[in-house]
């Protein structure tokens, strides 16, 4: 038969499991035995609706059965199979190759025994197997077909796949142990109580039954009696087919039984997560509807480009058995990054996503879960401040967005897990931001730029510092919309330092400035004539402290949500501008000078306006068009 060849990141990466130095070899029965779990899941959740499938929950089960002179250790299920080409898919190639590829090239610049941590992260579990093994042969019936399929493969050279009879429906994966070397008794996999005690570190919790042969030894009576009268007893190996995991998922257990610790180690290892989650939410709930739920906060964010898929969701079990994996409609999107279990006799079984919404069990204990969640992140808010703020850094905008969605049906609930950079050099929420604020303060102050730093040095922030008042950092312009989505918080609205009245001029304040506006009319009507269509028009300005001027928007759209549209994916998109204004200060010198040429010398005048101009945009972080024009312009003045 003629050999099929992996496609070439597959072969990458079976060439670093069988050369492999990774000394956790023995992780490769978890990886088969999840497999066959996963198989089973998928087969007794389609008896739910199907008689055809002729099994109850019962009868399904995982065999590991050894054969120490053949060396081989098969890995039986009856699960739902593999078709031929679910056998070439899945088994000749790295379904989610494009990532492996991307974490492939990354790893080649590490050491050896580090690249081989990316085994199980993309859903390569089964090679894992050729770790200890130098031929695995899969033989495997489809659920719904008559006919069975063997496929084999000693390595990176290639596998063959044919038609093959198989009795039954499920997969036997047969793995060939590798002959003993020098740095590894491979031999040792064969031994009945080491993949015992396998089973039992990596696979406890798994719900099906795994099964082996076991040998024990026995007393019998051997019917002749001691001078006492006591009967004598002989001891017999005896082998019985007994069954090696607890099968209790770990969510069904008490906190009394089963530690916080273990769960978090279930965690990484189901889901292939190296790092620590940042919370965890256990619940075991009774009354109108009960149910148990372990739930995750991942210790970072999804790695997308790695994975293509996110790390959130929740997996929904009835009395143990798995009806809906990653059910996205049970949290909120604000919260779909939790990760985790919810299980509930109260479920109906065959529940799709259709009917999932109208649920009214599901309603209720999502509504309940997002409630913990929400309280687990407050606490830890409270009490692990540098925590939440790395919780916050990767999941935060999941929040944000949340608060803006709906036309803010969930800021209430959201707002209180807001975090802001503020000008104190800390992160607070609003509600302390108010409760912080001195009784003349009226508005609560924001600035928003592409950066902390940047906003920081916005010539409009001096007037407000100067009053001793704290400052909120904006960076996106997802910031600007959550704040224009809260509206206001404790009752104080926002203030926006750029484009808003500060509140800080007096009536006369005021009614002079409108009079310097009159005054000024021409004078600014030129400034806006040099400059064209780079702003809408000029004005005086006295909150610019130190700067000259400085460049500020009307209308809805801001400088920041320009930035953004700029990138956007439409050609329309990239053309929406803001409003700009070019703001002067008066007191400035550098204006002054500007005034001075404008009744002097209009061509220096309009050269000036240019450099000024160009100066706000500098400072308003805008990219500036032509920089040579600039430095041109600059040069002049020498
Ligand atoms: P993962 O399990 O992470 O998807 P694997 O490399 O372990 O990655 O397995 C690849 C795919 O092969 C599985 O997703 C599944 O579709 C299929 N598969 C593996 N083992 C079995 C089995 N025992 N029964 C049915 N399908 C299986």
């Amino acid at each position: 038969m003629a050999k099929k060849q992996f496609k070439a990141e597959s072969k990458r990466l079976l060439d670093l499991m069988i050369n492999s130095i990774y000394t956790n070899k023995e992780i490769f029965l978890r990886e088969i035995i999840s497999n066959a779990s996963d198989a089973i899941d998928k087969l007794c959740y389609q008896s739910l609706t199907d008689d055809q499938v002729g099994l109850n929950r019962d009868d399904f089960r995982i065999d590991i059965i050894v054969d120490k002179e053949a060396r081989t250790i098969t890995v039986r299920d009856n699960g739902i199979g593999m078709s031929m080409d679910e056998c070439e898919n899945n088994l000749g190639v790295i379904a989610k190759s494009g990532s492996y590829q991307f974490k492939g090239e990354m790893a080649e610049d590490n050491k050896a025994g580090e690249d081989i941590s990316i085994i199980g992260q993309f859903g390569v579990g089964f090679y894992s197997a050729f770790m200890v093994a130098d031929k695995v042969t899969v033989y495997t019936r489809k659920y719904g077909e008559t006919q069975g399929v063997k496929w084999e493969s000693s390595g990176a050279d290639g596998y063959t796949v044919s038609n093959c009879d198989k009795n039954k429906v499920g997969t036997d994966v047969v793995m060939h142990i590798k002959a003993d070397s020098e740095e590894e008794i491979y031999g040792s996999y064969l031994e009945v109580w080491k993949l015992k005690a396998l089973v039992k570190k990596y696979s406890d919790y798994v719900r099906w039954p795994i099964k082996m042969d076991i040998e024990h030894q026995e007393r019998f009576e051997t019917g002749e009696k001691y001078d006492d009268g006591s009967p004598k007893y002989e001891y017999k190996m005896v082998t019985e087919n007994e069954t090696v995991n607890s099968m209790i998922p770990i969510w069904q257990r008490s906190k009394s039984e089963v530690t916080d610790d273990d769960c978090i180690a279930w965690y990484k290892e189901k889901h292939r997560d190296r790092k620590d989650p940042c919370a965890l939410v256990r619940i075991n709930a009774e009354g109108a509807v009960s149910y148990k739920a372990m739930l995750f906060v991942p210790g970072e964010e999804n790695e997308n480009a790695f994975t293509g898929d996110n790390k959130g969701g929740i997996t929904l079990y009835s009395n143990g058995v798995m009806i809906m994996e990653k059910c996205d409609k049970l949290v909120k999107e604000y919260f779909e990054f939790v990760r985790g279990v919810v299980d509930s006799p109260d479920l109906s079984l065959n529940i799709s996503r259709e009917i999932l919404q109208h649920d009214r069990q599901l309603r209720i204990i999502g509504q309940n879960i997002e409630k913990r969640i929400k309280g687990e992140l407050e606490k830890m808010l409270r009490d692990d401040k540098p925590k939440y703020e790395e919780f916050y850094r990767n999941f935060g905008v999941h929040l944000k967005c949340g608060v803006c969605d709906e036309y803010g049906r969930y800021k209430d609930f959201l707002r209180d897990l807001l975090i802001f950079y503020t000008s104190e050099d800390r992160q607070i929420t609003l509600k302390e931001y108010v409760e912080n604020m001195p009784e003349s303060q009226k508005a609560i102050y924001f600035a928003s730029a592409d950066s902390v730093k940047h906003a920081m040095s916005l010539p409009q922030c001096s007037e407000v510092k100067k009053r001793g008042y704290e400052l909120i950092y904006l960076t996106s312009p997802l910031d600007e919309m959550v704040l224009e989505s809260l509206r206001e918080q404790d009752g104080k609205t926002f203030c926006n330092v750029v484009t808003d009245d500060l509140g800080f001029d007096s009536e006369e304040d005021k009614k002079a400035a409108e009079e310097r506006d009159v005054e000024n009319r021409e004078f600014l009507d030129f400034v806006k004539e040099s400059l064209g269509e780079d702003i809408v028009r000029a004005r005086l300005s006295n909150k610019l402290g130190d700067m000259p001027c400085a460049l500020t928007t009307e209308g809805g759209i801001t400088l920041e949500m320009e930035k953004y549209f700029r990138r956007g994916p439409s050609e329309e998109m990239r053309k929406v501008r803001a409003n700009r204004v070019l703001e002067l200060n008066m007191e400035h010198p550098a204006v002054a000078a500007l005034k001075d040429a404008y009744e002097k010398d209009r061509d220096k005048a309009v050269k000036l306006a240019r450099i000024l101009s160009t100066m706000s945009q500098m400072m308003a972080g805008v990219e500036i068009e032509d920089p040579a024009a600039f430095v041109g312009l600059v040069s002049e003045l020498f």
